[in-house]
């Protein structure tokens, strides 16, 4: 045929209809720079692809959105690439590609883009090779026959207004600014909305939309989830063949121990490994909640799907485990991992009855065998006279890895500016505690709160104690304050210059050590109670939740409804205290010292007995 003909026919024979599915196993090579799995690629390997990419095919009309909210280990940008690729080879016409920031379009065109063009063949015929000065292939641009990629950040407004286009991607859309002006600017509106304009000149468009989800009632992609009809993926059990989908409750293993993870069947109750992954994964379904609406069709999946060789049950086991206790991993797990939003409220949200069966065997005021030092809390209410006037103290005993005892909770009631709650308040600090193991423990930090009516009773009382390691507080509830602040002298002079030996206060991150408490409080066993500990201390102790703020932005502890505090308060200044004695001693080495100290105190007591028998033994003789 000569090359007119051919060109010729090009123009008006239709593409034949092919699916991106078949597209990619047919011309899709992986790059070994890109991919830890080179060479062809193959839908078998991520079966659950194979319906989410071929409602992009250009044969399939009836949807114009997909939505992947997925976890990571998935292989969804992998798909969004088939998705260019096959666009640019099979049905060309313009595509706008949309990455989170200009800095991300940089990494995904050099690191992704490139090296797929590069390795796949139909594709690198097409486009021209890149030349420096080369308008038509750019990093964000990429020319080939009948069409054109642009690709943008999402913070780039002029990017988002582009020439109008056909096809859309937008990856990791929760990490798109709320708005798309750059710092400062104009505002532009929302980023997705802007770059969605684009394609309303198309009837038959396709918008591709994927991410990791973030925060509960702030997620781009969750919303868009919702809005669509709902699909899940069911897999067969290998135990009784019935369906279900992969949840992580459902995930078991033995005490700490990832290797031995396993599924138990929701159905049977069996218990299996990862081994039968493959086979369910091939013998998988997607399942829509709702009808379709909006011509959207939107997918859910956690890592728990991810192929045999990617990313193991027993991995997720450990990063779940090595990830609970802190709540900034935590979310992470929980959003990249389980493919779930992540509820900020979540771990405050405890209930006292389900803490009441947290009470321990040991009895209150008695120290527990692994404590190694004492600290307290001390709330200060009212003052001069106010309704219920009193001071509230916790004492906590202290064991390696900052376990947390609750020795005992006082209450002194009377006037905080008079002397008598203090004289209280003194039997305490100075008491001797004895230790099962033998020797005595006493406080080693007392933090007080001076943000009561009675604050110059709370400086007189730490500056006459400050020997004894006595210190006045103040809790800020601004987010991410440090735990315990370096210390500002409050006692000044006429010059206002610091009197020598006056007073110092320590500002403290109340929000920062309620997100510690609360999550080793919902998620570990470090905080433990005496067995009279009563309903109403756990209620206090949970009297606050952590709440999205009206603003939108951040979040913030508010009391529940009439409920009072004081008890978690003071477990917040008791942790502030054993936070003020890291500033005293070295962090890595503190829980030995006072193991030692606590060592010789029984050693000296345990002389002391045989001096003093020895010494009754003589007597008695002399007397006799
Ligand atoms: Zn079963």
């Amino acid at each position: 045929m000569n090359p007119f003909a051919k060109g010729f026919l090009e123009g008006i024979i239709p593409p034949p209809p092919m699916t991106v599915s078949e597209w990619s196993d047919k011309h899709r090579r992986l790059s070994s720079k890109g991919s830890s799995e080179p060479g062809r690629w193959r839908t078998s390997r991520t079966p659950y692809l194979r319906e989410c990419q071929d409602l992009l095919s250009v044969t399939n009309s009836d949807v114009e959105r997909v939505v992947l909210m997925f976890g990571s280990q998935l292989g969804k940008t992998e798909m969004g690439i088939n998705f260019l690729l096959y666009t640019i080879d099979h049905c060309p016409a313009p595509i706008l590609c949309v990455a989170a920031s200009l800095d991300m379009v940089k990494r995904m065109s050099r690191q992704r883009l490139e090296p797929a063009f590069e390795e796949t063949p139909v594709i690198k015929a097409k486009i021209a090779p890149q030349r420096s000065r080369d308008a038509s292939n750019s990093m964000f641009i990429k020319e080939y026959p009948s069409g054109i990629l642009m690709l943008t950040g999402s913070n780039s407004p002029a990017g988002l207004r582009s020439a109008p286009v056909r096809y859309l991607f937008l990856d990791e859309i929760d990490s798109y600014p709320a708005d798309a002006s750059t710092s400062g600017g104009v505002s532009e509106g929302d980023p997705c909305e802007l770059a969605i304009k684009r394609t309303s000149t198309f009837s038959r468009k396709k918008i591709l939309m994927t991410s990791t989800p973030t925060l509960k009632e702030f997620s781009r992609v969750e919303s868009e989830y919702l809005a669509s009809d709902r699909r899940k993926f069911f897999v067969k059990s290998p135990c009784c063949g019935k369906y279900q989908t992969l949840i992580w409750s459902q995930m078991k293993w033995e005490k700490r121990d990832p290797s031995t993870a396993k599924y138990e069947c929701s159905h049977c109750g069996e218990r299996f490994d990862e081994s039968h992954k493959t086979s369910m994964l091939r013998q998988g379904e997607w399942r829509a909640e709702k009808p379709m609406t909006r011509k959207t069709a939107g997918f859910q999946m956690s890592s728990l799907y991810s192929p045999a060789g990617w990313l193991s049950w027993p991995e997720l086991v450990e990063e779940f485990l090595r990830s609970k206790e802190d709540a900034p991993l935590f979310k992470t797990f929980v959003n990249t991992r389980l493919a779930e939003t992540f509820d900020e409220s979540y771990q405050s949200q405890l209930s006292a009855e389900e803490l009441l069966e947290k009470c321990e065997k040991y009895k209150p005021g008695t120290i527990p065998e692994d404590v190694i030092c004492l600290v307290q809390g001390v709330d200060v209410q009212g003052g001069s006279g106010t309704k219920d006037e009193r001071i509230e103290i916790s004492t906590f005993g202290i064991a390696p890895e900052e376990h947390m005892y609750l020795i005992q909770h006082d209450v002194i009631f009377g006037d905080a500016n008079q002397g008598t709650v203090w004289k209280g308040l003194d039997v305490l600090l100075t008491a001797e505690w004895p230790h099962p193991n033998g020797g005595t423990l006493k406080v080693d930090c007392c933090a007080i709160d001076t943000g009561g009516m009675a604050t110059n009773s709370v400086y007189n009382y730490c500056r006459e104690r400050k020997s004894m390691n006595v210190i006045g507080i103040k809790g800020s509830s601004r987010p991410a304050q440090p735990v315990i602040g370096r210390g500002s002298k409050v006692d000044l002079n006429y010059k206002g210059k610091a009197i020598k030996g006056g007073a110092t206060v320590y500002m403290v991150g109340s929000d920062t050590i309620k997100d510690v408490l609360y999550s080793r409080l919902k998620f570990n066993n470090k905080l433990h109670f005496h067995c009279e500990t009563d309903q109403e201390y756990f209620k206090q102790l949970t009297g606050e939740k952590k709440v999205l703020k009206k603003s939108g932005r951040g979040t913030e502890y508010v009391q529940k409804r009439n409920q009072k505090v004081e008890a978690l308060d003071c477990a917040v200044y008791a942790y502030s205290a054993l936070n003020h004695l890291y500033q005293r001693f070295p962090r890595s080495k503190i829980f030995q010292m006072f193991t030692d100290r606590l060592l010789n105190s029984a050693n000296l007591a345990k002389k002391q007995r045989l001096n003093s028998r020895k010494k009754s033994k003589k007597s008695y003789v002399d007397n006799w």
